[in-house]
């Protein structure tokens, strides 16, 4: 279109086939982590990179990326901007609530094994990719799952390029795992 607008040619990505439902308790990041994998792609990293973002601002909740998952996955950007961890100054802000950074265990990644059991015997379909990570799991001071009264485990230092990819971590966990 010679001398059109710009933004005309800047196409909004279309929505994706292959869907995820977002939990009312899940992170931005797991949703993504889930999609990615339920899309064949072998890490949020590189899925994001298709859409012209990244992982990490996704996580982060940054606007452009938030729209960018919000066109893909037909889901509302407040739902998605409220379920991230967002930088606030020094503080992060997850739905809603303001969290000191030392609260946070975002390097490592946290799990209930029977809520994971959980997840896979209540889906219809194991290719959904229904094993999602609770915004609970988060938070330090949570040490075991309220619903089954047992230790979260940890996946201690992840890899730093799958930080919060909590589907790449369940697939690739190591005998690293181990009890915190
Ligand atoms: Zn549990």
């Amino acid at each position: 279109m010679a001398g059109g607008d710009a933004n005309a040619t800047r196409l909004k990505p279309a929505k994706l086939a292959l869907l995820c439902e977002l939990m009312p308790d899940e992170t931005t990041a797991s949703f993504v982590s889930r999609l990615a994998a339920r899309n064949g792609v072998g890490s949020a990293a590189v899925f994001c990179k298709h859409f012209g973002t990244t992982f990490r601002k996704v996580c982060e909740g940054d606007p452009r990326a938030k729209g960018i998952i919000a066109a893909i996955s037909g889901l509302d950007p407040g739902v998605l901007s409220n379920m991230a961890v967002r930088p606030l100054d020094r503080l992060f802000v997850h739905n809603g609530q303001v969290l000191r950074k030392e609260g946070l265990s975002r390097r490592d990644v946290r799990y209930c094994p029977s809520c994971l059991d959980d997840d896979l015997e209540q889906s219809v379909r194991a290719d959904l990719v229904p094993q999602y990570g609770r915004s609970q799991w988060l938070f330090v001071i949570l040490a075991r799952c309220p619903h089954h009264s047992e230790p979260l485990r940890t996946i201690f230092n992840p890899r730093s390029e799958h930080i919060e990819d909590f589907t790449w971590h369940l697939r690739n966990r190591t005998p690293s795992t181990r009890l915190p």
